[in-house]
């Protein structure tokens, strides 16, 4: 086998690990093997790079491998569940950085072998550094470093002008196809722009949809550029990641009841108080103890968790309580939102870690019929995801957000520190209902005193 053709082989391996890697990660129960397929995989076409004939650049290539791997494999271990979106959302802005720096160094050197290679070296350009800018941005908003909300006068006009400038100079980059210095950093400076300027605004509700939009440019930009570079497993790669991301994104966008263009052009802005009507009456508080004789004579109990239980770690006592309430013939089962928490799929990671069975846990189409038989909805930690004004007031800026029908309860009890508003910033009209009660504490130990009083009641 020549080299060549070796080098080829294994990029077709990698490609077909990463394949089998996304497979295994639509399932819980194969998601971590998938994890690990898809990680030999990038090890395969990472020593293939390598083995590539006429490959130099050596000592630069392992240095960059040492500080990316060392960053990567501190913060893995370092970061907190809680603070995982952010992580998500900075790496996935690397990756399009990736691709980005790719087409620079492509233009720098101006051998490309077609025309097309040139359109897709400043398409991948382009998406990469939007998807690189508008990344930084949420991970600053996420990390509480910069303000949720911000939006310019004519927003919108700012956005399509800016998008346009950058069109016309890629343009004249491919109708160059030798480009100067000055188009390709003007070229870069708008796209960068462009991705900070579109993803100012966006805050609130919509944060997940759109980090999951940027994943979903990530792919593309990767596959964009493999295909310059003539690699096939990047192009692979990049396809992979850009079809999951362009689905996942469907689906949240669908969960959201938000098309895409809503939120990129009318996002719901991240301190959105001035939208939602008043709402009328009080929060009653509840103790421990009335909370746990509630749920342990219940028929049926609905838990509903959220970013609250994450921040607490709480899973763990949850699972307990669920536990002991199954022992005294109590139905019980967990409803989750596609947004609760701070990413995608987070209370389903949760609760695994918990070792709740799936077969307890069920999607929001799946269980919201269910909320008015139920006896007690045990919100812990959650609260746009059962915001009811998403459903009757119009003027609320989350109007249209499906949400858990967690109201809909004979009874509803809500776990929570105190007044705090959720992500979006809004006021809850569940905790003002007459059928709603409030266990204030953290959910850790709220729910672990819920638990001594069970046991104690026998
Ligand atoms: P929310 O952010 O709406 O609310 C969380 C609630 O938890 C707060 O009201 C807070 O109230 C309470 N809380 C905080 N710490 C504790 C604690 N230690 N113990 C008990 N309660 C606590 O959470 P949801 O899960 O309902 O909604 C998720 C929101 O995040 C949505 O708006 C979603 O769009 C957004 N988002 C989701 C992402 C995703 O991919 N899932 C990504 C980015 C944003 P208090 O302070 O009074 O305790």
């Amino acid at each position: 086998m020549t080299p060549n053709l070796l080098v080829e082989v294994a990029y077709f391996v990698a490609a077909v690990l990463f394949i089998i890697g996304l497979k295994s990660m639509s399932s819980p129960v194969t998601a971590r093997r998938g994890i690990i397929w898809a990680g030999v995989g990038m090890l395969v076409a990472t020593l293939a790079t390598f083995a590539t004939p006429g490959m130099h650049n050596f000592l630069l290539m392992i240095l960059a491998i040492v500080i990316g791997g060392g960053v990567a494999w501190w913060s893995g271990r370092v970061v907190k569940m809680t603070d995982m979106p952010q992580m998500v959302a900075i790496y996935n802005g690397m990756g399009g950085g990736a691709a980005a720096a790719i087409a620079a160094v492509e233009f720098a050197r101006g051998t490309f072998h077609s025309e097309v290679a040139v359109a897709l070296a400043v398409l991948g350009a382009l998406i990469g550094a939007v998807s690189f800018a508008g990344s930084c941005v949420a991970f600053a908003k996420l990390q509480g470093l910069m303000n949720k909300a911000f939006r310019l006068p004519a927003q919108n006009v700012v956005n399509i002008a800016l998008a346009a400038a950058t069109v016309v100079i890629g343009v004249a980059i491919v109708l160059i196809g030798k480009p100067t210095a000055a188009h390709i950093i003007t070229f870069f400076i708008l796209s960068l722009a462009l991705g900070v300027i579109v993803t100012l605004p966006i805050g609130g509700a919509d944060m997940p949809v759109v980090i999951s939009l940027f994943n979903a440019f990530t792919g593309l930009a990767v596959g964009f550029e493999g295909y310059v570079l003539g690699i096939p497993a990047l192009i692979i790669a990049g396809i992979v990641v850009g079809a999951a991301g362009t689905l996942l994104t469907q689906l949240m966008a669908k969960a959201m009841n938000r098309p895409i263009t809503n939120i990129l052009f009318q996002p719901i802005s991240g301190a959105a108080q001035e939208g939602g009507g008043t709402i009328e009456g009080s929060m009653k508080e509840l103790s421990a103890l009335d909370a746990a004789s509630m749920m342990r004579y219940a028929q049926k109990v609905i838990i509903v968790p959220g970013y609250g239980m994450a921040v607490a770690g709480a899973q763990h006592k949850v699972w307990e309580m669920a536990q002991l309430l199954e022992a005294e013939g109590v139905d019980v089962s967990f409803a989750i939102h596609p947004v609760a928490g701070r990413m995608p799929g987070h209370m389903n990671v949760l609760l695994a870690e918990a070792g709740v069975p799936y077969d307890k846990i069920f999607d929001l189409e799946e269980i919201n019929a269910e909320f008015p038989l139920a006896d007690v909805a045990l919100v812990i930690g959650a609260n746009d995801v059962v915001n009811p004004v998403a459903r009757t007031d119009k003027s609320s800026p989350i109007y249209g957000m499906p949400i858990l029908d967690v109201d809909k309860a004979q009874n509803v009890i809500v776990v929570k520190r105190g007044k705090g508003a959720g992500y979006s910033g809004i006021e809850n009209a569940l905790f003002y209902q007459d059928n709603c009660r409030m266990l204030y504490g953290s959910a850790q130990q709220a729910v672990a005193s819920v638990v001594q009083h069970v046991k104690e009641m026998g």
